[in-house]
């Protein structure tokens, strides 16, 4: 049994609005076991809707749609699917004076448009709207020699559609899907390995149809391992997850940093809490974007004591002034090292981590050859240089990442 969710509206498919009807209704119908296959997003256009209703009757299981309810001249759902499975439309008294009521409290006039509203195509069940004015529609639609197919209307707004789904088609889908079948996630974050070196340290694991499944997804170079698992209840999901979860982390060693929301700065964080060591930065080329994420997670410890943010040679040169090596401007590794150096010092920490692009620019956005890292532990100084290409939009976050990398191997790698 396989679900499809349809989104009706000239708003959604000119890009004026996001379709988040669609994400949520597809989370809600995962939680209660049902696999959905199909998105549908359509405009206000009633040989267009009837279309869509046609194939999603034939090749869905169950649908839900949202939009195209109102009383207006361009809201088409109900006129569609009655002329989809080619029944009239019949008026609903007790929905009409649901609807008459309403404007009665707000101490409106009804217009006569609204009483398209309290129409519905022959054969199905209105699903009340508790605080909007179009009802729903619950319907099962024939299909030759088949289980009907069960379809839900429900208003675009979402707040009238979650209320809907919460008190009446929740319930209703809950009860076809028999004994409370569940789907949970588990989420793993990785970094340090492109997604397909990934992929190939996990050999059994990301097999087609294998259960529970694992499936694997980029973000600017975070990889994330999405487990799912279908059980009976939430307990029995997580249980038959586990031995999965042993394998990956098996494979993946320390290219694993953390769990769900984790970002690698968090894992830094926390390293660094449990071994009550302090933290201090210095970043060349990325605006400050270090600081800002180590600042952001670390609200009540203040392991991470601060950061320097240079945007050019002369402001590095002036800030290193008095160190080792005489700097002139150039970006190089000594300066990167005298950085790290000199960050740990000045902040009194017990690591200095320094970021840099070098040398062809001042700013990580543009394309830079280049990537250096510093860090400077209480024994000495490390330092790191990578190749640097990508996307500009996301140079200078995953500069930001590999230095938080670098910093939380390294501790790793101490301990
Ligand atoms: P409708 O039921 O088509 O009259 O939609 C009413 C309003 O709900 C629209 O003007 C949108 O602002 C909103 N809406 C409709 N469909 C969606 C959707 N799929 N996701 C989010 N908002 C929506
Ligand atoms: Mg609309």
């Amino acid at each position: 049994m396989h679900a499809e969710v349809i989104s009706i509206g000239d708003e959604l498919t000119s890009g004026q609005r996001l379709d988040t009807n669609t994400q949520w209704l597809s989370e809600r119908l995962g939680e209660l076991g049902i696999h959905t296959l199909y998105h549908s997003t359509v405009g206000d256009d009633l040989a267009a809707n009837v279309r869509v209703f046609r194939e999603a009757i034939d090749r869905s299981d169950i649908i839900v749609c949202t939009g195209g309810l109102g009383p207006t001249a361009d809201d088409l759902t109900r006129q569609a699917i009655a002329e989809t499975i080619e029944v009239d439309l019949v008026l609903d008294d007790s929905a009409l004076a649901h609807i008459r009521a309403l404007f009665a409290r707000r101490k409106r006039e009804m217009p006569e448009r609204n009483t398209i509203q309290a129409m519905f195509p022959a054969g199905s069940l209105a699903i009340p709207n508790p605080h909007g004015t179009a009802p729903g529609i619950d319907l099962t639609c024939d299909r030759d020699g088949r289980t009907g197919s069960r379809l839900f209307a429900l208003p675009g707004v979402p707040a009238e559609m979650r209320e809907m789904w919460e008190q009446t088609v929740g319930p209703a889908l809950q009860k076809m899907a028999g004994s409370a079948r569940v789907i949970r996630h588990q989420r793993i974050k990785c970094f340090g390995v492109g997604e397909s070196d990934l992929e190939q340290m996990l050999p059994d694991v990301i097999a087609r149809g294998r259960q529970p499944s694992v499936g694997i997804t980029v973000h600017k170079a975070t990889i994330t391992l999405r487990i799912t698992a279908k059980a009976e209840s939430e307990v029995a999901c997580f249980e038959s997850m586990e031995p999965t979860i042993a394998t990956i982390r098996d494979c993946l060693g320390s290219l694993i940093f953390g769990e769900h929301d984790d970002e690698l700065q968090h894992a830094v964080i926390d390293l660094l809490k449990s071994r009550s060591e302090r933290l201090a930065t210095i970043e060349w080329g990325s605006g400050g974007l270090l600081a800002e994420w180590l600042s952001d997670v670390d609200h009540e410890s203040h392991v991470y004591r601060g950061g320097i943010v240079v945007r050019d040679a002369e402001a590095l040169a002036a800030t290193l002034r008095g160190t080792a090596h005489n700097h002139d401007g150039a970006g190089d590794v000594s300066a990167i090292h005298d950085m790290a150096g000199h960050v740990r010092n000045r902040f009194a920490a017990d690591y200095g981590l320094a970021l840099g692009a070098f040398p062809s620019s001042d700013t990580v956005d543009r394309e830079a050859g280049e990537l250096h890292f510093a860090l400077a532990t209480p024994a000495n100084v490390l330092t790191k240089t990578v190749p640097f290409t990508g996307h500009p939009d996301i140079l200078k976050e995953r500069a930001v990442k590999q230095a938080l990398n670098f910093l939380r191997i390294t501790l790793l790698q101490q301990t």
